[in-house]
């Protein structure tokens, strides 16, 4: 099938993009397009108006800092293969590994995959995992929206109809942070079944001092869970500490789809968590200086 008609606009400033998107009726940005032209090709989304962004300047790259901020128009491939966010936040291409194919990371961003806002993407799990704060702007000035409250319905993010995403900001563990992200899907490239993401430091005692597990696939949006955080502080996560994080994990609320069932999905979530959980305390430096 092809698109239905539409008016496409190649703005070449972030004012002209945002002037576009304030005026224009029926209008949407293009990214990378991996999501968005498939679904205009297949009729399930319909624009009057398409904004091409990809010549916008200053809305990719990388800063690394106490925190670390990618600008939306960043490609998942430069994300996967930046050497410096590797090293700082491993995590971050493990979850990359499974966005898509080769192909498709090239185009994609992760602008756009916040946009997109499948409840499965792995970005947004990243994004929910780190407690991201979310960067837009539209002519009215720039706000900012913590993960938290983004996701406002299925597909559906916490953004006005004028407003763009320019970067996220995210915010890593203490160095020397054991991680891991693991997930199930059909066939390598597919979106997830369900997928775990979770960071775990440990202070010079030895003992839990931060951790994060999120579930993505289980519902609208990525799921932290916080009350099998809070049962890791404090311990060495030790298995019985894991098991009892994966239990929890295990008895959340899933949906059921075409792809599984509710008790598939919490039975992955309670296996995929403890795995998770037993790898990333083995990458972590318990303490130790590395
Ligand atoms: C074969 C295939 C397999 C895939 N598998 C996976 C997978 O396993 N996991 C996964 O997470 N994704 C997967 N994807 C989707 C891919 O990651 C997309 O790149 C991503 O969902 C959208 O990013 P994009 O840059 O292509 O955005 P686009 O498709 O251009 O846009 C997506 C949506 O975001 C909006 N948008 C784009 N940029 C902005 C912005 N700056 N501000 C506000 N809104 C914006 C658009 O208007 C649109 O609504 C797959 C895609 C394909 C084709």
């Amino acid at each position: 099938m092809k698109a239905a008609r539409f008016d496409y606009h190649r703005p070449a400033t972030r004012a002209e993009a945002l002037d576009m998107l304030q005026t224009l009726e029926g209008a949407k940005l293009l990214a990378g397009g991996q999501s968005l032209v498939a679904m205009l090709n297949m009729r399930y989304a319909f624009v009057d108006h398409l904004i091409d962004i990809n010549r916008v300047e200053g809305l990719a790259g990388i800063a690394l800092g106490d925190t670390i901020r990618i600008g939306a128009m960043t490609r998942q491939r430069d994300i996967l293969e930046s050497p410096a966010l590797k090293a700082r936040l491993p995590i971050v291409a493990a979850a990359l590994n499974f966005v898509g194919h080769l192909h498709t990371r090239n185009r994609g961003t992760i602008g756009g995959s916040l946009g997109h806002m499948d409840p499965a993407a792995e970005l947004f799990g990243i994004a929910t995992l780190l407690d991201a704060t979310i960067h837009v702007e539209s002519r009215r000035g720039p706000r900012d929206v913590a993960i938290a409250d983004y996701p406002q319905g299925y597909m559906t993010p916490g953004l006005d109809p004028d407003e763009m995403i320019v970067g996220v900001t995210l915010a890593p563990p203490a160095a020397g942070h054991g991680w891991s992200f693991l997930e199930f899907a059909q066939r390598h490239g597919d979106f997830a079944v369900v997928a775990v993401g979770t960071t775990l430091a440990f202070d010079s005692a030895g003992k839990v001092a931060d951790a994060r597990i999120v579930l993505c696939g289980m519902g609208i949006a990525p799921l932290r869970l916080a009350e099998a955080e809070a049962l890791l502080v404090g311990t060495t996560a030790e298995p019985e500490a894991i098991a009892a994080a994966a239990e929890i994990a295990g008895r959340q609320e899933a949906m059921s789809d075409a792809l599984a069932s509710e008790t598939y999905r919490r039975h992955l979530a309670g296996v995929l968590t403890r795995r998770a959980l037993t790898e990333a305390r083995a990458r972590a430096s318990h303490g130790k200086v590395q």
